[in-house]
């Protein structure tokens, strides 16, 4: 299920982008798998805003044009690590979510940030009364269900 119309989101192959030093670039082949916004207190403290905007994409489409990634890990709540990925030269989060078959892009690293379009709110038990969330977009306490 894709949540959003990339086509009216003017989505365009590949999605590039890169960290803010540009040390560290990317392109990815695939249009995302779901997009969101995170609202746990890991994705605060790693994004340092209220919520981490994330373009799911398959593993398989992400690849490194230029540089590497630093990793650090938070653990989530079904006991596995969250594998976050950043820029060692000027610390811009790049990743997250990385698992064997997808990994999460922060929505703000893409050259064009204006595709995101958020298909749901997760970990709203964390969410700040002072992050502003659109109604109309569904809204899930921790993850969604199935
Ligand atoms: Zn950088
Ligand atoms: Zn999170």
């Amino acid at each position: 299920m894709l949540f959003y119309d990339a086509q009216a989101l003017g989505m365009k192959l590949p999605l590039t982008g890169g960290c803010s030093c540009s040390a560290v670039r990317y392109r990815c082949d695939a249009e995302p798998i779901v997009m969101f916004r995170c609202h746990c207190r890991d994705c605060q403290r790693a994004t340092g805003t209220g919520a981490a905007c994330v373009v799911y994409v398959p593993l398989t489409a992400f690849h490194l044009t230029q540089g590497s990634l630093q990793h650090h890990s938070t653990p989530s709540l079904d006991g596995s690590d969250n594998k976050r990925g950043f820029c060692a030269a000027c610390g811009s989060p790049l990743t997250g979510g990385e698992t064997d078959d997808s990994i999460g892009l922060h929505a703000a690293s893409l050259d064009d940030p204006s595709i995101f379009r958020s298909s749901m709110d997760i970990h709203m038990s964390d969410a700040q009364s002072w992050d502003v969330v659109d109604p109309a977009v569904p809204k899930h306490d921790l993850y969604p269900s199935g």
